[in-house]
């Protein structure tokens, strides 16, 4: 079985999916990780993740790998775990702007396909349910107000111990999303026949019941 969440920053994906896999018994991927554990390989040598003829030169480079850990998803590049390193707040528009690029997204999406054929599997990001597993078994699309997602990522930072402002995030969420749904490749959209479930005045829990539900509501109508 595969499930595919997709949807801006801050809607809940990666929590709901985490959640979920729990529930269900299956694995989680985080996708969103791997592309900001590939845009650490531009940053650490000093290369401007928006060039296009560098990202190509260095995609060939990347090898992203993850593991299942206890705390969740550990992320290695090219073997170093980078999972701490990655939630870093410099990394969130600089991955965005690394992903942009057609050979950045095609490695990212196959080393994700090749993950998604030998298990059952949440995976969450942008393009899961139209470009990476258009034939997964479930689709939903996340979404919630701007401001909403802001105030959840500003809570997880200052959680984190991170020293940032509501006003910044909020500024730096609209340009990401923006950057997403405008690249030419696998944008940032809700797949037509995924389900669309607005987050913004629901806990995380009561997403998971609802998608538990409705999967389990499907798969016995379907036997
Ligand atoms: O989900 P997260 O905020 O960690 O993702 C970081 C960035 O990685 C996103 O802003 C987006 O540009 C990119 N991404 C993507 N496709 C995915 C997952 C993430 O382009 N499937």
């Amino acid at each position: 079985m595969v499930i595919a969440i997709d949807g801006p920053a801050g809607a809940g994906k990666s929590t709901v999916a985490g959640k979920l896999a729990k529930k269900l018994g299956i694995l989680h991927l985080d996708t969103g990780a791997m592309y900001r554990a590939a845009v650490l390989y531009a940053l650490d040598r000093g290369c401007d993740p928006a060039d296009g003829a560098t990202a190509d030169r260095l995609a060939a480079e990347i090898d992203v790998t993850v593991q299942s850990s206890p705390d969740g998803q550990r992320t290695f590049l090219n073997g170093r775990d980078v999972s701490a390193i990655m939630r870093e707040h410099r990394v969130s528009k600089a991955a965005s702007d690394f992903s942009a690029h057609s050979s950045v997204r095609l490695k990212m999406a196959a080393l994700q396909r090749q993950i998604a054929v030998r298990v059952d599997i949440i995976l969450d990001g942008r393009d899961i349910g139209t470009f990476v597993l258009p034939d997964a078994d479930f689709k939903f699309f996340l979404t919630a107000d701007i401001e909403e997602r802001a105030r959840r990522r500003t809570l997880e930072l200052k959680e984190k111990g991170r020293d940032v402002q509501f006003a910044d995030v909020l500024r730096e969420m609209e340009e990401r999303d923006r950057n997403d749904s405008s690249r030419a490749l696998a944008p940032l959209k809700k797949a037509e026949d995924a389900i669309a479930v607005d987050t913004t005045r629901n806990t995380a829990d009561e997403i998971v019941e609802r998608l538990a539900a409705y999967i389990k509501g499907k798969l016995k109508t379907e036997n």
